[in-house]
């Protein structure tokens, strides 16, 4: 399906943004109708799972179309070791770098680290407006604020009127910028923008001292200390009283992305541009408000934690569902088949053929575990097995699931029966993926 002119390519991230909370894919609340009308005219993959439930080693396998094992990158930042930083840079792929030398204008709007700047001509820089959000953002300075006591944190948050997590452009501030540099590309362009909004903690908080302690505390009390301290001090990051707050400012932050990214849509159909791009809408990781016991928190490998949302518009290719098991290591092999690059030795495969209508593409998924030490999953279409070395999550302090876990999920789509001791036979068939 090689076409004759280089087709421009976008590729969307909307943070931790869960197929589940699209109506798209069966939510009851409406909060994505431009991507619905995107997807009328793309094709939308229904079981698309990353390789990670981690954004740098997401992202990072994403360009290097391998799996975090293979590319070197296994651990969230900032808990990846230097050995998988030199392991990362001895990849051959980088589909930024790539697609630079093929002749595209390559630009980043992403707020992530400093090794995503290879390949890219434009980089959008992190950028903390003020001298309070400049200190605030020096990783040391960082994990002090996390460290202390939740009520001296919101004080001081009340007092300063800035977070711990960094500052973070907002989808509005990044889609101007996309516009502006496609509109000052002479060349087929590839733009990789990352929208933040739906991370939380969201937009709109107002830095008020949190009111909701009874229901807070009600959440809270079977955790250890840890973990208790980490969910108070996300709620209070978000000014919120309960979780059901919490869930409307998510709903509205996807309504926000969802907004802007009709605006990047109605441009790209305004400049004539639409039918010359791929367009891909999807997500780094998932995460958990309440499923599995864990709050703002992805640890574990869960469908909540790694089954993301996957639309791609490819120009030319009509409009279609996708029921088979996809990974996006498969984004960017899919990019140079569609381009009628040369292949590449990568661990992901096209999605061209599944796209026009071959079977059998990929019998199960891989993914592994960004916030512990050592946790892979294997995710078939009727089942997911999941070892680990049961270390604690770095992010919340939970340890998010027992050494050995099996879910049928044609009856257990929840993942809440873990039948692994009725069926430890199983260990041998996946040995190969723990090794
Ligand atoms: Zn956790």
């Amino acid at each position: 399906m090689a076409i004759s002119k280089k087709p421009n390519i976008i590729i969307l991230i909307s943070d931790a943004l869960r197929p589940r909370d699209l109506s798209l894919y069966g939510y009851n609340k409406e909060t994505d109708n431009n991507i619905k009308k995107i997807a009328s005219e793309s094709v939308v993959f229904c079981k698309n799972f990353a390789a990670s439930n981690a954004s740098d080693p997401s992202i990072n396998s994403i360009f290097t179309g391998k799996y975090p094992a293979n590319n070197g990158i296994i651990h969230q930042h900032p808990n990846m070791k230097d050995e998988e930083i030199e392991k990362l840079k001895k990849n051959k792929f980088w589909l930024p770098l790539y697609l630079q030398k093929k002749g595209y204008f390559t630009i980043s709007a992403t707020p992530l680290h400093m090794w995503f700047k290879k390949g890219f001509d434009y980089y959008m820089d992190r950028d903390p407006k003020t001298k309070t959000k400049k200190f605030l953002n020096i990783q040391f300075v960082n994990k002090i604020l996390l460290k202390l006591p939740s009520w001296v944190y919101s004080l001081g948050k009340k007092v300063i009127k800035a977070r711990a997590s960094p500052y973070f452009y907002s989808c509005k501030e990044v889609v101007d910028l996309a516009v502006s540099k496609i509109e000052e590309s002479k060349k087929p362009f590839f733009l990789f923008m990352h929208l933040v909004d739906t991370h939380c903690p969201y937009p709109g908080s107002n830095h008020n001292l949190m009111h909701g302690e009874k229901t807070i505390d009600k959440i809270t009390s079977g955790m250890n200390n840890f973990q208790k301290e980490y969910v108070k001090k996300r709620f209070r990051d978000m000014s919120v009283n309960c979780l059901e707050e919490v869930i409307e400012r998510r709903d509205n932050a996807i309504r926000e992305v969802d907004r802007q990214i009709g605006r990047l849509y109605s441009f790209l159909k305004d400049k004539n541009l639409w039918k010359d791009t791929i367009f891909i809408i999807m997500s780094d990781h998932g995460d958990n408000f309440g499923e599995h016991d864990a709050y703002f928190c992805r640890g574990g490998l869960y469908d909540s934690s790694v089954h993301v949302p996957l639309i791609i518009h490819l120009p030319g290719v009509k409009s279609g569902i996708i029921k088979e098991i996809t990974q996006s290591i498969d984004i960017a092999p899919t990019i140079l088949d569609f381009s009628g690059f040369k292949k590449e030795q990568l661990d992901g495969k096209s999605l061209l053929g599944l796209v026009k209508g071959k079977k059998g593409f990929r019998k199960y998924a891989i993914i592994s575990d960004g916030f512990c030490e050592k946790r892979i999953a294997v995710r078939t279409q009727s089942q997911k097995i999941i070892f680990s070395d049961k270390s604690r999550c770095y992010i919340c302090g939970a340890t998010h699931g027992a050494e050995k876990e099996l879910y049928n999920l044609e009856k257990d789509s929840d993942e809440k029966n873990n039948i692994y001791k009725e069926n430890n036979n199983l260990e041998k068939r996946y040995k190969k993926f723990i090794d």
